[in-house]
């Protein structure tokens, strides 16, 4: 079972696997817009053999921890008690960071590493994966801590303080509410961007309808 919490869509290894039911890949991801790749929509549930082994969920700009979090277990438990996975792999791109230099998503290092914790709790061999990831402190802050996550530590040092990038595109600042990060108005006064709430996950229950429909047990 494939994992993958990078901002962009595992297209590439969905499409490695779109039309088999040996692997099932669970993207969660910002969809619309001209956003890359472009793939991933909700729908996509894959072709043939592969359909309903495909997971995808397709999230708008600013979700912060609380809404991501609760679509993660969500969505990964279900994935993982319908396909009983005998691995798993995390693709733990860290774009998907608040701050990050192209990443439009308002995670903390501790929501994202989070999902580290749950994938860990399920006890099961599992390959942890880097990815994606342009506020490079940002970067390492939280595969740092998410390595201390999957060693069962941890990690020392102060809490994890997020760099705010410039976005290299529009030159705009990362989309941070402080309404949903009210620790950062302290940590970095100023540097706040007053953009509101973040807008809500679009997050539709057709997705946990995709996994309960599987038409059989995976191929051996
Ligand atoms: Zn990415």
């Amino acid at each position: 079972m494939y994992i993958d919490i990078d901002v962009h869509h595992g297209d590439g290894v969905e499409e490695a696997f779109l039309q088999t039911d040996r692997v099932m890949t669970v993207s969660f991801h910002k969809w619309g817009g001209d956003f890359f790749p472009g793939t991933g929509a909700l729908g996509d549930a894959g072709v043939g053999e592969g359909r309903g082994y495909k997971v995808n969920v397709p999230l708008s700009d600013g979700v912060g921890d609380a809404a991501y979090l609760a679509l993660f277990r969500a969505v990964a438990d279900e994935a993982a008690a319908r396909f009983q996975p005998a691995a798993v792999v995390v693709q733990s791109g860290a774009d998907s960071v608040a701050g990050d230099r192209i990443g439009v998503f308002n995670l903390s290092s501790r929501g994202h590493a989070a999902c580290h914790a749950h994938v860990r709790g399920w006890g099961l061999p599992t390959l942890v994966l880097g990815g994606g990831g342009y506020t490079i402190p940002n970067v390492a802050r939280c595969w740092t801590l998410e390595t201390g996550v999957h060693l069962g530590e941890e990690a020392p040092g102060p809490r994890s303080r997020l760099l705010l990038e410039r976005r290299r595109e529009e030159g705009q600042r990362a989309r941070l509410s402080a309404r949903v990060f009210p620790r950062r108005r302290r940590l970095l006064p100023g540097r706040v961007a007053s953009a509101g709430a973040p807008s809500a996950s679009r997050f539709d229950p057709r997705t946990i309808d995709c996994i309960e429909n599987p038409h059989n047990t995976p191929s051996p």
